[in-house]
């Protein structure tokens, strides 16, 4: 087992005490990221793909050597699969409105899950709404899991797209997304994967997990906000529009049509987020240099620790697997008679930050029969003292409220 202690250090803003449990929403940065911000931003900075001079030369190496990181991080088969988003939603958007609008019509189906964040739902109930296609879902079971008797219930040739979650944000599940990818394919189907929670804390080998395209946010795995990426194997990305049109993403314009820019830069519209590509290259080497496995089997085991602790808090509920089979670092809890808000309110008060709320994942809240859960999320720089102040945090909480 691999000792992630060092790490902390790297993190200043750690450094106050404070017990940060919310890398679910987004993650902490380390120094060697906030340094290569810096350093690009005082010596090498401007725009890229323009100019003629030196700086924009350095800048547009620095912006595709970041390209080339991200393709190597996920082993895409050519950096020109790689295209930059603001993030998460952005991509999956850039999927839903540049593949979705062009391929679906009446009497296709776009199949979800019941377990998706908000970005990969509300996209594709909008682009159904404009192609006359309609929306199902993948249920879960009563653990939490996505149910795959279900997916195979739901698969069929009518479905002309797939799109799933690799990591569910609230229960922490991985669905088996390499067997719904081989089963999608079987009939035809594309399939989109919101990683934006798989990637940082499992990686992502894209050509093994045979997906079509692939989604994930840059802040959620120790980088800055603002970049993103959509991955897309180059037959799937030869089949979608751009959905956002202006500079740089063209070849030619006249006043009445234009052609586009070669992939990937047809999906990146005007100015990239630059600085920020350069903070994602670093974090990707920060991780990478931790190793993707070490970061899964660091997460799992503080999981393990706080599904133990916590199973005999008072009036405390865990949703989700009590095991750690296809399980990620996130655990989403309510207490009998507090509402989740007042929870992280108490928790915050002893210096314990958790999220509370839905999650983005609405239509989860309904299938799990709450209107909101206390989530806490955790990383590389997480520890078991963390743990322990949540636990004590809960404790608390639960006397505040004569919970027994
Ligand atoms: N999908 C999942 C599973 C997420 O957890 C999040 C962020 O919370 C998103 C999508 C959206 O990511 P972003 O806000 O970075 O676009």
């Amino acid at each position: 087992m691999t000792d992630l202690s060092h790490l902390k250090q790297d993190f200043p803003i750690l450094g106050s005490g404070v017990h940060f449990l919310d890398s679910g929403a987004s993650s902490q940065k380390p120094i060697p990221v906030l340094e290569a911000m810096d350093q690009f931003a005082r010596t090498s900075y401007a725009n890229v793909h323009r100019g003629a001079y030196k700086l924009s030369v350095a800048a547009t190496d620095a912006f595709e050597a970041a390209r080339h990181r991200v393709a190597t991080f996920i082993n895409a088969a050519s950096d020109d699969e790689v295209v930059f988003t603001r993030g998460t939603t952005t991509a999956i958007n850039t999927v839903a409105f540049g593949w979705g609008l062009e391929h679906l019509q009446e009497g296709d189906v776009i199949l979800t899950t019941e377990m998706e964040h908000h970005a990969n739902l509300v996209p594709w109930q909008m682009v159904a709404k404009r192609t006359g296609a309609t929306l199902d879902h993948v249920a879960i079971d009563d653990e939490g899991r996505l149910d795959m008797a279900s997916f195979e219930d739901k698969i069929g040739p009518e479905v002309k797209i797939v799109a799933v979650t690799g990591m569910s944000n609230v229960l922490g599940t991985m669905p088996d997304v390499k067997t719904i990818a081989r089963r999608s394919h079987e009939f035809g189907a594309r399939v989109v994967v919101d990683a934006a929670q798989l990637v940082p804390h499992a990686g992502v080998d894209v050509q093994d997990l045979g997906a079509d395209f692939v989604a994930f946010s840059a802040h959620k795995m120790l980088g800055p906000t603002g970049i993103g990426v959509l991955w897309g194997r180059m037959d799937a990305l030869e089949e979608t529009e751009p959905f956002e049109g202006g500079g740089e993403m063209i070849a030619n314009v006249t006043l009445h049509e234009s052609t586009w820019a070669a992939i990937p830069h047809r999906f990146e519209a005007g100015t990239p987020s630059i600085i920020e590509a350069v903070g994602l290259h670093a974090a990707i080497d920060y991780l990478d240099s931790i190793g993707m496995e070490a970061v899964l089997e660091h997460d799992k085991k503080l999981t393990a620790i706080a599904l133990e602790r916590l199973g005999d808090v008072p009036g405390l509920s865990i949703q989700g697997p009590k095991d750690l089979t296809d399980r990620g670092g996130v655990i989403s809890m309510t207490m009998e008679g507090v509402h989740a808000h007042d929870l992280a309110t108490i928790l915050d008060e002893n210096g314990v930050s958790v999220r509370a709320g839905h999650h983005c994942a609405k239509p989860l809240m309904k299938c799990l029969g709450v209107a909101a859960t206390a989530r806490a999320s955790f990383y590389v720089y997480s520890e078991e003292s963390d743990i322990d102040a949540l636990e004590k945090g809960l404790r608390h909480a639960g006397e505040l409220f004569g919970v027994s």
